[in-house]
C-alpha cells in the first residue's frame, strides 16, 4: 500500500513543488468525538463529499486509517471521459447520468489549484471493422444528443490528431476534446485540504475498528470505535471507503455489493512535455461486453465489467494511456485490466504488464519504446521505482455506484458513496457533491437549495443504494 508521505514524496521527487507538499499539511490532531456528519474513508470520495457538506455550513469528520489518497484514488490514472452535457439539456436517466458526473466533475477537479488538471481530449480508437462500427453507432448517438464527439474515419485522420498512433492499428477514433486528465494523489489531497479550509475535521492515520447504531430510526446516531480506543459520534454516517465498504457496513448488519476489482498500470520514465497528445482509450473490451453480456456471475463473486473471469482467465482486453504533467515528470502512463482479487492483494500480475505493453506497441509501435526507459527509474536509482503498480477499484456487482441513504434497508442516516470501479476520478467528484446536497437537506431544510436539492435527488435516484441487487439487511 503506498501511503499519503510515499506518494508525496513521488511527486515532490517527481517535480511537484514544496510549496505544494506544505499546502497539503493535514491535522495530526485527536478526531473530534462528534460531529453533524461522519465520513469514512479519505479517497475521492470523502474528500468530495467532505468539502461540499463543510461548505454547505455543517460540521463534518473525515477518518482515513492510513493515508489520503493513498489507495485507489491516489493509485489511479486520472483519466476523465468527458463530452460536456446534452444540448438540450435533458433529465438525467441511467444512460446520460455519467455526463452529468463527468462534467460536474471536471469542473471541480479544474477549479483546484496544483493538481495539474489538463484538458487535452481523448481519443476513443478502433482497430477492427468491428470496432469501428460500435464506435461510430456510440459517436452518432452521442452526437444527436449534442455532445462533443467528433468522428474520425480513418487512420490518418486519428494520426492527425494523435501523432503516436502513426504506423499502428488504429482505424478511426472519437474525439472527446473536453476530456481531461488530473494527477488523482493531489487531487485527492487537494479536496481534503479544501475540506479543511471549510472547517473540516480531516483525520489520517484513524482506522475504524467497529461500527454501532444506538437508537433507531430518525432519531439513531452512529458511533465509530477507533483502533487508538476514541470514538466518535454522528447522526449522518457516510461510509466511503471503497473496496472495503461492506468489511465496515457488516458489523451494523448491512451488506454493500461491492468487491476489490484489481487494476494494473505501467509506467514510462520521465519523458519530454507533449510527445502524446491525447488520452488515449481502446474499444475492445467495450465491445466484448456490449456483444457478450457484462460477465458478472450470479452469485456475485466476479462483478459486471471485469478483463478476468473467477480463475484469472483473460476475457478480453481494455486499454487506456496518457502523458501525465510536471508532478509526475511528464511520464507516460497506461493500464487497463480489471482482474477480481481479494482486499490484500497488490502483486503485479506479469500476464497484464505483458499484455499492456503488447496492445501498447499494437496501436502505437513508437511508443512500446517508451518501456525500455523503465529501467531508468528501478528501485536505488535517483528517480523511484515508479514503473508498475496496482490499487484495488471498488466494483459494484452490477457495475453501477451505490450513492445515497440506506434507509429503504432499515437504516436512515446511512449513506454510501462507493462502488465507482474504474471511473471514480471522473465521476466521484461530482457525486459527492449532489450526496451533500440530500444529507445537508436532511440536517435542515433550507429554502435558498430546495433547486440543488431536486436537480441531487433526481440524478442519484439511478445510484440508489438500496435497489434490486443492492445492498441487504442481514
Ligand atoms: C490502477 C487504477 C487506475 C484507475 N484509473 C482511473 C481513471 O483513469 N479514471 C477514473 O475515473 N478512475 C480510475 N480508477 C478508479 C478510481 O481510482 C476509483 O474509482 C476511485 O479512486 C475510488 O475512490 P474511493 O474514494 O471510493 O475509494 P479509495 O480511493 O479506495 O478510498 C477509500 C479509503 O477508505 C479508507 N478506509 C478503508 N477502510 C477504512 C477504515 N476501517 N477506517 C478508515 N478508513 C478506511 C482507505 O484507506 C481508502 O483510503 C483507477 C483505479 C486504479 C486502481
Amino acid at each position: 500500500m503506498a501511503g499519503r508521505g510515499a506518494l508525496l514524496r513521488l511527486a515532490v521527487a517527481a517535480g511537484a513543488s514544496e510549496r505544494l507538499r506544505r499546502a497539503h499539511a493535514l491535522s495530526a490532531e485527536p478526531p473530534p468525538t462528534s460531529a453533524d456528519v461522519l465520513i469514512i474513508g479519505g479517497g475521492i470520495l470523502g474528500c468530495s463529499v467532505a468539502l461540499h457538506v463543510a461548505q454547505l455550513g455543517h460540521s463534518v469528520v473525515l477518518l482515513e486509517r492510513a493515508s489520503v489518497g493513498g489507495e485507489a484514488s491516489g493509485l489511479s490514472a486520472g483519466t476523465i471521459w468527458d463530452a460536456g452535457l446534452p444540448d438540450p439539456p435533458a433529465a438525467p436517466d441511467l444512460a446520460s447520468l455519467s455526463f452529468l458526473l463527468r462534467s460536474g466533475s471536471s469542473a471541480i477537479l479544474c477549479a483546484l489549484r496544483g493538481c495539474d488538471f489538463t484538458r487535452c481530449g481523448a481519443l476513443e480508437v478502433g482497430c477492427t471493422r468491428g470496432e469501428c462500427e460500435f464506435l461510430h453507432a456510440q459517436y452518432e448517438r452521442q452526437r444527436a444528443a449534442g455532445l462533443a464527439v467528433e468522428w474520425l474515419p480513418s487512420a490518418a485522420a486519428a494520426s492527425l490528431a494523435e501523432p503516436m498512433l502513426r504506423g499502428g492499428s488504429v482505424a478511426c477514433a472519437v474525439h472527446t476534446p473536453l476530456s481531461a486528465h488530473v494527477h488523482p494523489a493531489l487531487a485527492t489531497l487537494a479536496l481534503a485540504t479544501a475540506a479543511t479550509g471549510q472547517g473540516a475535521a480531516v483525520r489520517e492515520g484513524a482506522r475504524v475498528t467497529s461500527l454501532r447504531r444506538e437508537g433507531e430510526g430518525e432519531g439513531a446516531a452512529y458511533v465509530a470505535q477507533l483502533s487508538d480506543g476514541s470514538r466518535c459520534a454522528a447522526r449522518h454516517l457516510v461510509v466511503a471507503a471503497g473496496a472495503w465498504a461492506n468489511e465496515l457496513t457488516a458489523p451494523l448488519g448491512v451488506e454493500v455489493p461491492v468487491a476489490p476489482v484489481k487494476g494494473v498500470v505501467w509506467t514510462s520514465g520521465p519523458r519530454a512535455p507533449g510527445e502524446l497528445r491525447k488520452i488515449l482509450f481502446g474499444v475492445e473490451a467495450h465491445l466484448h461486453f456490449a456483444t457478450h453480456g457484462d460477465g458478472r456471475s450470479s452469485e456475485g463473486a466476479i462483478p459486471a465489467y471485469c478483463t478476468h473471469g473467477a480463475e484469472g482467465n483473460r476475457r478480453a482486453r481494455h486499454l487506456y494511456g496518457r502523458q501525465c504533467g510536471p508532478a509526475d515528470s511528464h511520464q507516460i502512463i497506461f493500464g487497463g485490466d480489471r482482474i477480481p482479487t481479494t482486499l490484500t492483494d497488490y502483486a503485479v500480475p506479469e500476464e497484464s504488464v505483458a499484455s499492456l505493453r503488447k496492445h501498447v506497441g499494437e496501436l502505437a509501435p513508437s511508443l512500446q519504446a517508451c518501456g525500455c526507459q523503465a529501467k531508468a527509474c528501478t528501485e536505488g536509482g535517483a528517480t523511484p521505482s515508479f514503473t508498475r503498480r496496482t490499487g484495488l477499484m471498488p466494483f459494484s456487482a452490477d457495475g453501477r455506484p451505490l450513492v445515497g441513504e440506506c434507509a429503504a434497508v432499515g437504516f436512515a442516516n446511512l449513506w454510501l458513496a462507493c462502488g465507482f470501479g474504474p471511473k471514480g476520478i471522473m465521476e466521484g467528484p461530482m457525486a459527492g457533491r449532489l450526496l451533500a446536497e440530500l444529507i445537508v437537506a436532511k440536517l435542515g431544510a433550507r429554502h435558498d437549495r430546495e433547486h440543488e436539492v431536486q436537480v441531487a435527488s433526481e440524478a442519484l435516484q439511478w445510484l440508489d443504494p438500496c435497489r434490486e441487487g443492492g445492498v441487504r439487511r442481514t
